[in-house]
C-alpha cells in the first residue's frame, strides 16, 4: 500500500470511523428521547381522555335517571306493550340527552333499541316498582366515533377503541392488522407505512374497552434532533478533511522530493538536496538524508581518488619496471607512489653510499622539511620505524635494509604531511613501499656487481678483454666521429713462461697482479687499462696523442721494471719487464682493430728489438730505448 493509502487509511480509522460512531449514538439517543416524549404526550392525552370519558359515563348516568324518573317510563313498562314501550323511549330519551339505549324486559329481553350499537361510557341502571322488577336500560350519552373524535379534539392524537380480545371497535385510523400494545404499555406500532408510538389503557365501566392513543415519534433524524451536535460534527468533519489533505499534499510533496533526491543518488547525482522544513521528524529525515549523501559523495570522491591514484601506481609500477636498474629512477618512482598511498605532502628517500642517490616528491613547506628531517635523523638513529610530530606536522620516517645478517642500513625514506597523523592503514603501506624498495636496491648493487664481473678480470681487477674491445671500438668511432685523438699501448711481460716455470703458476699470478696494480697507478682516471688475455695487458687512452702515449708507456716500463714482487717460498724477490707498443690513430679511417693490429706490430718490434721497453710503429720511433 502506498504511504498516502496508508495516511488515508490512518485517517479513516482515527477522524471517520469514530465519527460514525458518535452519529449513530447521537442518533439512538435521540431516538430514545423521542419515544420518551412521545410516550410521555400519550401518557398525558390518556389522562385526559379517560378523565373525559369518566365525565361522559357521569352523563350517562344522569341522563339515565333522568330518563327512569319520568313516570311513562314505568307505566309503559308495566303495561307490556312494546309499541308503547318504544314511542315512549323514543321520546324519551332524546329529551334526556341519551344518544344510545337499550332496554331490557323484567326477564332481560331487549324491548327497545335507540341510537347506533357503538355506544361508550354507557350506564346500566335497574327499574324496579314496588311490584318488582321492571327491567333494566343501558344508557349512553356518546358514541364509539364521537368519542374517538372527542379524545382528538382534546388531545390532538388518533385514537382506537379495542374489545378486551384486542379486536378494534372504532379507530380514527386505518389499522388493518396492526394492533395496539397491552393495557398499561407503550409501544411502536407501524401503521400504513408510518412508525407510530402507541400506549393503551382500560376503560372503566362495563364493556371491558381499551383505548389506544397513537402519536408520530419526532424522529426527524440526528441533524433535526441534534443540530448543535450535528454542526460541530460537520464542522469536525470539514476541519479533520481539510487538515488531513493538506497533510498529505505535504508528507507527500516531502515524501516524493525525497524520493526524487534518493533516485538520483541512485543515479549517481549527489548534488540533489532534499529542503529542511521547519524542525520536525520529517525536518529531522531530510537533514539525515542530506548529511547521508553528502557522506556518499564524499566517500565517492575518495573512491574516485583512490582510482587516481590506483591508476597512477600502475603506472609507477609501470615505470618501476622500465626503470629496471636505474637506481635514481627506482627512487623517484619509489617516492612518488609512497606520497600517493600514504597521502603525505611530501616524500623523501635517500641512500647511503651513493653520492647523489636521492629523491624528493610534493611541494614541501620548510616547516615540513624540518619536522621530516627530525623524523630521518631519528629513523636512522633507532634503526626502526618512528613517526614524529611537531605543530601539526606529522612525519614517517623508516630506514632501507639490506637483508644480510646483521642487516645493515642503506638508507631512508621519510613522508610527511600536515594535518592528521598517518593511520594504520598508511604506515603498512609505508612499511610494504620500505621493504620493496630495499630489496630492489639490493637487486639493483647485486646486477652492478654481477655486470662489473662479467667485465672485469678476476686476477687484477682490470677490465677484460670483452670490455677492452667495447671501449675501444667506442672510442675509435668517437675520434673518428670528432677528429678525436686516440692512443692504445700494449703491454707483454717479458719471459713470462720462464717465471711459472721457475716459480711456479702461483707466483706467476702475483706478477700479473703487480702488473696490473702499475697499469692502474698510472693511469689518468679517463683511461682504461685491460687485461687483453694472458700475460698481455692493453691501456686505451682517449684523446691522447703519439707523444702521451708513449711517455706513458715508458713510466710503465720503468715502474714495472723497479716493482719486485715478493717470492710465495719466502726466497727474495721475483724482478719483471715488461716490453710495450705504443700507437696513435692517424686517419680517419682507422678503425680499433686497425690500431690494435698496429699496437700489437709495435710491441713485437720491442720484443723483437730485445725486450724491455718500448717500441712505436712509426717510422722514427722517439722513445723506444732501453733505458
Ligand atoms: P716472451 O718474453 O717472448 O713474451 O716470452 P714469454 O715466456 O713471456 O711468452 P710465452 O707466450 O711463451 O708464455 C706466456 C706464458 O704465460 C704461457 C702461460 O702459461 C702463461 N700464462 C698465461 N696466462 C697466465 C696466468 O693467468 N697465470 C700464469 N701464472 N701464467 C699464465
Ligand atoms: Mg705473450
Ligand atoms: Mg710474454
Amino acid at each position: 500500500m502506498s504511504f498516502r493509502g496508508r495516511l488515508t487509511l490512518f485517517f479513516l480509522l482515527i477522524v471517520v470511523l469514530p465519527m460514525i460512531a458518535v452519529g449513530v449514538l447521537v442518533t439512538q439517543v435521540t431516538n430514545e428521547s423521542g419515544s420518551a416524549k412521545a410516550d410521555a404526550r400519550l401518557a398525558a392525552g390518556l389522562d385526559a381522555a379517560l378523565a373525559m370519558y369518566r365525565d361522559d359515563s357521569l352523563a350517562a348516568e344522569r341522563a339515565a335517571k333522568r330518563f327512569a324518573n319520568d313516570p311513562a317510563v314505568g307505566s309503559a313498562l308495566r303495561s307490556g306493550d312494546p309499541a308503547r314501550i318504544e314511542r315512549a323511549a323514543h321520546r324519551l330519551a332524546g329529551q334526556s340527552g341519551i344518544q344510545s339505549l337499550v332496554m331490557r324486559g323484567p326477564r332481560g329481553r331487549r324491548v327497545a333499541t335507540i341510537g347506533p350499537g357503538d355506544a361508550v361510557a354507557t350506564y346500566e341502571l335497574n327499574l324496579t316498582d314496588p311490584s318488582g322488577s321492571l327491567g333494566s336500560l343501558t344508557a349512553s350519552t356518546k358514541t364509539a366515533s364521537d368519542f374517538l373524535a372527542d379524545v382528538r379534539h382534546l388531545t390532538g392524537r388518533d385514537g382506537a377503541l379495542v374489545g378486551k380480545g384486542g379486536a378494534p371497535v372504532s379507530s380514527t385510523l386505518t389499522l388493518k392488522g396492526a394492533s395496539p400494545p397491552p393495557s398499561g404499555h407503550s409501544a411502536d406500532v407501524e401503521v400504513a407505512g408510518d412508525k407510530l408510538r402507541a400506549a393503551t389503557a382500560d376503560l372503566p365501566g362495563p364493556g371491558n374497552l381499551q383505548l389506544a392513543l397513537f402519536s408520530p415519534v419526532e424522529s426527524g433524524g440526528f441533524f433535526s434532533s441534534s443540530p448543535v451536535v450535528a454542526a460541530a460534527l460537520v464542522v469536525f468533519f470539514a476541519i479533520a478533511v481539510v487538515f488531513v489533505t493538506m497533510l498529505l499534499r505535504m508528507l507527500g510533496g516531502q515524501v516524493r522530493t525525497m524520493l526524487d533526491a534518493a533516485r538520483g543518488i541512485g543515479e549517481g547525482d549527489f548534488s540533489r538536496k532534499v529542503p529542511v522544513l521547519g524542525d520536525d521528524e520529517m525536518a529531522g529525515l531530510a537533514s539525515e538524508f542530506n548529511k547521508m549523501s553528502d557522506r556518499l559523495s564524499a566517500q565517492m570522491q575518495e573512491l574516485r581518488r583512490q582510482q587516481v591514484e590506483v591508476d597512477r601506481s600502475v603506472r609507477r609500477i609501470g615505470e618501476a619496471f622500465a626503470s629496471g636498474l636505474d637506481r635514481q629512477g627506482l627512487l623517484k618512482v619509489v617516492v612518488e607512489t609512497a606520497l600517493g598511498a600514504c597521502g603525505a605532502q611530501y616524500g623523501t628517500i635517500a641512500l647511503s653510499g651513493h653520492n647523489g642517490a636521492e629523491a624528493e616528491a610534493g611541494e614541501p613547506s620548510e616547516s615540513i622539511q624540518d619536522v621530516a628531517v627530525a623524523a630521518e635523523a631519528d629513523a636512522l638513529g633507532e634503526n626502526d620505524l618512528v613517526s614524529r610530530q611537531g605543530n601539526g606536522i606529522y612525519a614517517l620516517a623508516s630506514p632501507l635494509r639490506r637483508m644480510s645478517e646483521p642487516p645493515v642500513n642503506v638508507g631512508v625514506m621519510t613522508v610527511a604531511r600536515t594535518g592528521e597523523p598517518f593511520t594504520p592503514a598508511e604506515r603498512e603501506v609505508f612499511l610494504y613501499l620500505v621493504g620493496q624498495v630495499s630489496s630492489s636496491i639490493e637487486n639493483i648493487a647485486l646486477h652492478e656487481l654481477v655486470s662489473e664481473q662479467a667485465v672485469t678480470d678476476e686476477l687484477t681487477g682490470l677490465s677484460n678483454n670483452r670490455r677492452f674491445r667495447e671501449l675501444i671500438s667506442k672510442e675509435a668511432a668517437r675520434a673518428e666521429r670528432f677528429g678525436h685523438e686516440l692512443s692504445l699501448i700494449m703491454l707483454d711481460i717479458d719471459d713470462f713462461k720462464q717465471i711459472n716455470d721457475t716459480y711456479g703458476h702461483l707466483q706467476g699470478d702475483e706478477v700479473l697482479r703487480m702488473v696490473g696494480r702499475v697499469l692502474h697507478l698510472e693511469s689518468r682516471g679517463v683511461d682504461e687499462p685491460a687485461r687483453y688475455g694472458g700475460e698481455e695487458f692493453a691501456v686505451a687512452l682517449p684523446e691522447t696523442g703519439l707523444d702521451g702515449a708513449l711517455e706513458l708507456a715508458e713510466r710503465i716500463r720503468v715502474r714495472i721494471e723497479s716493482e719486485q714482487v715478493a717470492r710465495g717460498d719466502g726466497g727474495g724477490v721475483v724482478s719483471v719487464t715488461a716490453s710495450l707498443g705504443a700507437v696513435s690513430m692517424r686517419g680517419s679511417a682507422d678503425g680499433a682493430e686497425t690500431l690494435i693490429a698496429a699496437a700489437d706490430a709495435a710491441l713485437y718490434e720491442a720484443k723483437r728489438a730485445g725486450k724491455n721497453r718500448v717500441a712505436t710503429d712509426a717510422p722514427e720511433p722517439r722513445a723506444a730505448d732501453r733505458s
